[in-house]
């Protein structure tokens, strides 16, 4: 018998040929199954575009069209990438930094199922509890996340699927939130005013208007008196009276208290669908606040007063991670009956993950919401470490973020143990240390944008670094020590800083020039640097947060690059700025602007498709007509930073004031950045440097930054450095985040901070300059240092 050759479409590859999604040339590769695989490349050379644009997002596009035709209705409707081929695809788990904020009942604990075992837990062992539920008196309103506004009605929906009111044990009061939402009365009336004298500052409530009529009609309280003289029970029926028919000049009309009529018209609103002034109104009339019921544990009376050893889940809950296993350890060694004696060695296990993965230092309560991007990964991750699932694709985005290059170590052992399960592990990543242990290497470039999307190199790793390619180049670049550090022209003195782990913390961070903050994840650098400087220095922090703003905004928009180039369209066609807005009549009257349809599914997320009337363009034809230069402003909003800058300075099309922003935006390292992309589709480093492009004219000030390394290419970190010279240079203080080693060699000053995590840091364990941490300090980012010194 012959032997059998492996077939044209092998099994043991995923292939991928003729992918073209954004800037990808067509491009044709095998990346081998079961294996670890890097994807390299400078920022924008399309990483991402491939390996989240086109490998994953086929995959989960075929996954969901295999649901049945009726739950597809309800989900999005993926486009199909832009690829010839695709084989040897299988199921793709993508494990991102995106933050897992989009539902407040949601802690580590809740997103990790760590509260689902302590309950049964405790719903075993505890000691039966006294007293009743808690009485609450009226319900205040309640807006979940902020930002999404929910009805109460539609979030009780989603309470089915959340593990604080699967019990039974979570607060009446506030629905297993931990705080509630107040309306503050004060922006919604003026009580020294009567009905009759229009008291409202609510959008729509305007004095004369038919709203107020009802109330000033509707006969429960006087209408020429101030709302400040009502009787409690005029107030409670002016604030909060169930609906109650009424006549109203001779007409049935339904009555109902302010609250619940503000709740529904306005509060239970998708806050970017609001117009600006009443998303203003909203935000300062809304308040969370603490729970009052439950002390924001989020738990019902019995649940928070059940004790194991005297403890209650509240209190383990709130532990560090590292002292419940130590807690869950000592319990195991006692109970050894068969319900509870699996369930003390499934959470044990799943707390030994926590540690393994250097998130001990968390505590379980901790909202889901405050973790920082790479925590959100990490503790994604810990889902999957448990998880029986085999042969699957898992696609990670610069996993290291946020770790010190001592954290990274266990990192990559985390990535090496799903592999070893069976799975298929593919990174797109820019340190060194993780390069170094992937089985195949990508490289793409040789630049970003149009500048990129080719292949570079495929193969092991050893030849990566041999390759002539950028990345090859750079990865065994070692890092220079500074040696004429600048001299500070002052000192920000932080005396006392004990926000969450800092132990009493005094320390002086030198103004006017560049200083590194440093220190293993979670020994509090975030907590010193947003939490402790002195509450009267004008602070900007450039993070990697989300923005904050309408659907409809893109980098284009949020920069206020498109005021300059609006006005400079509407005088060279003789027409009206506003034509050129997308939120105003010149936009496309289907999408209103947006370019894409958002269909609101209540309990899913949100579906966006590409408008049909406008293809996507979000103007209206005829303003498409107007022209400056060669260019429309629907071309305009599809140019990168580069074409624009080349475009706005062209004779005939020049326009000054946007050149001077774009080249902001180029200097930042973005000049490959589409400037009309929706703002949703930039990754976390992108969103921090175009905040810091908004920046780059101010002068002097405090800027802080938190890991600008982010995203960035090893070949291009030297020009952040040179950027971030420049910024000092014009009289800036600046104090970044960092664990990368060129931007610690490249301090006027270092704090690091240490020695461990959590309780084991939150001091400062050295302070100087690079050259005295490399010589004289014994803590680890010294140790880290050194090794790349040379
Ligand atoms: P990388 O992951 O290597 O940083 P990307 O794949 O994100 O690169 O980007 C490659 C190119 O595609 C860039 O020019 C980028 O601006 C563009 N691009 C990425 N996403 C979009 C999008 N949603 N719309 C338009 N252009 C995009
Ligand atoms: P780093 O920035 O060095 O990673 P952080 O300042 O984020 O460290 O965290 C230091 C400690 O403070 C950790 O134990 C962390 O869990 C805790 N911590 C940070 N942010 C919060 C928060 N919003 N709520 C509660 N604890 C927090
Ligand atoms: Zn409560
Ligand atoms: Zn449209």
């Amino acid at each position: 018998a012959t032997p059998r050759s492996a077939p044209a479409d092998a099994h043991d590859v995923i292939r991928v040929r003729g992918a073209r999604e954004n800037n990808l040339r067509g491009i044709s590769l095998d990346i081998p199954k079961r294996r670890l695989t890097v994807f390299t490349g400078v920022s924008g050379s399309g990483k991402s575009s491939l390996v989240f644009g086109t490998i994953a997002a086929e995959s989960q596009r075929m996954i969901n069209e295999t649901y049945s035709s009726f739950i597809q209705g309800f989900m999005a409707s993926l486009a199909r990438p832009d690829v010839d081929d695709l084989q040897g695809l299988t199921t793709a788990i993508i494990v991102d930094q995106e933050r897992m904020g989009a539902n407040v009942r949601s802690t580590v604990g809740t997103v990790t199922d760590a509260n689902a075992y302590l309950r049964t837990l405790f719903s075993t062992l505890a000691e039966p509890h006294v007293g009743g539920p808690g009485a609450y008196s009226f319900n205040v309103p309640s807006v979940t996340a902020a930002g999404a506004m929910t009805v109460q009605k539609g979030a009780k929906t989603i309470a089915e699927k959340t593990s604080f009111s699967r019990v039974g044990g979570m607060c009446p009061r506030c629905e297993g939130m931990g705080h509630i939402s107040d309306v503050d009365l004060a922006e919604l009336y003026d009580e020294s005013l009567s009905l009759d004298e229009g008291p409202f500052t609510i959008p729509n409530y305007a004095a004369g208007g038919w709203y107020v009529k009802i109330f000033a009609s509707s006969g429960f309280f006087p209408s020429d008196k101030p709302i400040a003289s009502f009787t409690t029970r005029q107030l409670h029926d002016f604030l909060y009276k169930e609906p109650t028919k009424v006549k109203i000049d001779g007409v049935n009309m339904t009555y109902e208290g302010l609250i619940p009529k503000i709740q529904k018209s306005i509060l239970s609103k998708d806050r970017d669908a609001l117009q600006p002034h009443v998303r203003a109104f909203v935000d300062r009339a809304v308040k969370f606040v603490t729970c009052p019921e439950c002390e924001g544990t989020r738990l019902a009376e019995h649940a928070r007063t059940s004790r194991i050893d005297g403890v209650s889940i509240a209190d383990v809950t709130a532990w560090q991670i590292t002292d419940l296993a130590t807690w869950v350890e000592g319990l195991r060694e006692r109970h050894l009956g068969p319900t509870v004696s699996p369930l003390l060695t499934n959470l044990a296990a799943l707390l030994s993950s926590f540690v393994t993965i250097g998130l001990g230092y968390l505590s379980l309560d901790r909202p889901s919401g405050t973790l920082s991007g790479g925590e959100s990964q990490r503790t994604k991750m810990i889902r999957h470490l448990g998880s029986a699932l085999t042969d699957v694709t898992y696609v990670f985005d610069e996993p290291t973020i946020g770790l010190h290059p001592h954290d990274i170590a266990t990192m990559n052992q985390l990535l090496l143990a799903l592999r070893d399960k069976g799975n298929t592990v593919l990174v797109v990543e820019h340190k060194p240390e993780t390069i170094a242990i992937a089985d195949h290497a990508v490289d793409l470039g040789p630049r970003a944008g149009s500048h990129g999307g080719e292949l570079q190199y495929e193969g092991d790793v050893a030849g990566l670094r041999a390759s002539d390619t950028l990345t090859g180049r750079h990865l065994d670049r070692r890092v220079t020590l500074k040696e004429q550090t600048r001299e500070s022209t002052g000192a920000l003195a932080i005396r006392g800083a004990d926000q969450h782990n800092l132990r009493d913390v005094d320390v002086d961070i030198p103004l006017g020039v560049l200083t590194v903050i440093t220190g293993v994840a979670g020994s509090g650098k975030s907590s010193l640097v947003h939490g402790s400087l002195p509450r009267d220095v004008e602070v900007t922090v450039v993070d990697q947060g989300a923005i904050r703003g309408s659907r409809r905004s893109n980098p284009a928009t949020y920069t206020g690059l498109l005021e300059p180039i609006r006005k400079a369209f509407a005088k060279a066609n003789g027409v009206k700025p506003a034509l050129f807005s997308n939120n105003s009549e010149g936009a496309c009257p289907v999408c209103k602007g947006a370019g894409v349809i958002f269909t609101e599914l209540g309990f899913m997320e949100t579906v966006s498709t590409p408008c049909e009337e406008c293809e996507g363009r979000r103007f209206q034809a005829a303003v498409l007509e107007y022209r400056l230069g060669t260019a429309n402003i629907a071309d305009v909003l599809e140019m990168s930073v580069e074409e624009a800058l080349e475009h706005f300075t062209t004779e005939g099309s020049a326009v000054p004031a946007a050149a001077k922003l774009l080249r902001h935006m180029d200097e930042v390292g973005l000049g490959y950045l589409t400037i009309g992309q929706p703002m949703t589709t930039l990754s976390g480093g992108e969103r921090q440097r175009l905040k810091l492009a908004t920046h780059m004219g101010d002068t002097g000030g405090i800027l802080v930054l938190d890991e600008p390394t982010t995203g960035l290419h090893l070949a291009d970190v030297g020009n952040l450095l040179t950027l971030l010279d420049r910024l000092v240079d014009s009289g800036k203080t600046v104090i970044v985040i960092e664990h990368h080693q060129a931007v610690m060699a490249h301090a006027d000053h270092l704090i690091d901070l240490g020695p461990g995590a959590g309780v084991d840091g939150g001091q400062v364990v050295f302070e100087g300059t690079p050259a005295q941490l490399v010589a004289e300090a014994s803590s680890l980012t010294a140790t880290h240092l050194r090794q790349y010194v040379g």
